[in-house]
């Protein structure tokens, strides 16, 4: 079993209590890798982690915003911070924007329940400003945790922050979209955070290109 594996099988171990392990030394046989419960470790880590106090998010914010969805989904939508909806209630996407995001993934025949969503910071930041460097410093290790047990096999990132943070290129959006990308080895698409399409209805022409092409690549993976 690799590093990464055996760390998380170890911290779902320690979370659903259970606090000894004992090997069997004797015996010469491979035992068969475990198997980790993606939906339970990942439930068990939104409580562990609820009361984070790593960056100074922790001190405005009402509700830890994790993630939500199917922790063994195939895409996996990242944003960028939770707004005042999702701080109130604990869930992502759930505002006006989110509203939009649900009417997009219906567009291509897909429901929320079916992928996963999160956050580049789990947070709010106040007035809905963007998170600041060493906000996302803190908080990323929580994201590519949530990747290491999801292990989506594509990814959209939502809006600018998320794709300057995870392909850490400084471009424009428009530049972003004009490809794909690889972000810890899964392919990667990039498009226009909802909040952006209802500021701008004009561009969501453009985004339909870009969800288009993520609806062939996921449907060809089943
Ligand atoms: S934004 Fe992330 S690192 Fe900062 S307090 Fe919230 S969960 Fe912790």
């Amino acid at each position: 079993m690799d590093h990464n594996k055996l760390k998380q099988y170890l911290e779902y171990l320690e979370l659903s209590g259970i606090q000894d392990i004992f090997v069997d030394r004797t015996s010469k046989e491979k035992s068969p890798e475990p198997e980790i419960d993606a939906k339970k470790l990942i439930s068990l880590l939104n409580q562990k982690y609820a009361n984070c106090d790593k960056c100074p998010l922790a001190e405005t914010r009402n509700k830890f915003c994790y993630g939500n969805g199917d922790p063994q989904a195939d895409l996996m939508l990242i944003g960028e911070g939770p707004g005042a909806d999702e701080d109130r209630t604990g869930k992502v996407f759930v505002g006006r924007a989110g509203q939009l995001l649900t009417r997009m993934l219906k567009a291509i025949n897909l429901s929320r329940e079916e992928v996963y969503i999160s956050n580049i910071v789990k947070c709010r930041p106040p007035q809905n400003r963007n998170p600041k460097k060493e906000e996302i410093e803190a908080c990323l290790p929580y994201l590519n945790e949530q990747i290491d047990i999801i292990q989506p096999k594509l990814l959209l990132l939502l809006g600018r922050v998320a794709a300057v943070t995870l392909l850490n290129i400084d471009t424009t959006l428009k530049s972003f979209r004009q490809q794909t990308h690889r972000y810890r080895d899964i392919k990667t698409y990039v498009t226009y955070h909802p909040s952006a399409l209802l500021r701008n209805p004009n561009w969501k022409k453009f985004a339909w290109v870009d969800l288009k092409k993520l609806r062939d690549d996921y449907f060809a993976l089943k």
